[in-house]
């Protein structure tokens, strides 16, 4: 899959991109991001990519025409295997379930909004989604794109190894992962529970069960609902 990250700060992917799972898979090929500097589809020479809100406001907004020209540059004919992603505290929710709907998507393109936001008009004209990673604003877009890159990322065929697979997971199904423990046994005298040192395979994944159930009920019941 590929990756498109629209923004006015291209460095700011240095660091979530640079390590971990997504730079391994961009790496190895299992995965393609490129970043596009918004201020290259602008034509004055202050490479202006804002301005004032009609009717009057607080700060500045994004202008239409540099995110509609990007947009149209990297991709001149749109097929249906390619999603707009808007980036916005407006959108509706990101969940697992959507990153798992993203994965079957060739490419992504994800406009990172700043300041006061962005025009409406690329919300209703221009991006096919307008997502938000939780119910806070942030200052930019940029850290909603890459929490929904990492996530879509880690989904894809050969980006993730055993070890660290994405099978048994928080959201995979209706209830919460499992609590777990690594050595030492007992560490300041907290034991890890006896039935994950019994060995009994059979005995470890019911109480792995119950114990995932008893997490789900404690910190997200909504979830059972
Ligand atoms: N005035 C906007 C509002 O109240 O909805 C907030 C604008 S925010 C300061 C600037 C940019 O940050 C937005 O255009 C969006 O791209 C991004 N942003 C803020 N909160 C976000 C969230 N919860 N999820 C995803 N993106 C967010």
């Amino acid at each position: 899959m590929k990756f498109h990250l629209l923004t006015i700060f291209p460095d700011y992917f240095e660091g979530p991109f640079r390590q971990g799972v997504v730079a391994r898979a961009a790496q190895s090929g299992s995965l393609e991001i490129k970043i596009h500097d918004l201020r290259n589809w602008t034509h004055d020479v202050h490479r202006t990519v804002d301005d004032r809100p009609f009717g009057g406001g607080e700060g500045m907004l994004l202008k239409p025409a540099p995110i509609f020209d990007a947009v149209e540059a990297i991709w001149p004919e749109r097929t249906l295997k390619q999603r707009v992603i808007l980036l916005s505290a407006q959108g509706r929710k990101f969940t697992q379930q959507i990153a798992r709907e993203l994965t079957e998507y060739d490419e992504l393109l994800f406009i990172c909004g700043r300041y006061e936001g962005v025009d409406e008009r690329v919300a209703e004209h221009l991006a096919d989604d307008e997502l938000s990673i939780g119910d806070y604003v942030l200052s930019g877009g940029e850290l909603g794109a890459a929490v929904i890159v990492d996530t879509v990322a880690r989904l894809l065929p050969g980006v993730l190894g055993n070890e660290d697979s994405s099978v048994n997971e928080s959201f995979t199904g209706d209830i919460l992962d499992c609590p777990q423990w690594t050595r030492p046994a007992d560490f300041r005298g907290w034991k890890v529970p006896d039935a994950l040192l019994s060995g009994h395979h059979a005995e470890i994944a019911k109480w792995r069960k119950q114990a995932a159930m008893e997490k789900t009920k404690r910190l997200r019941p909504d979830l059972l609902r």
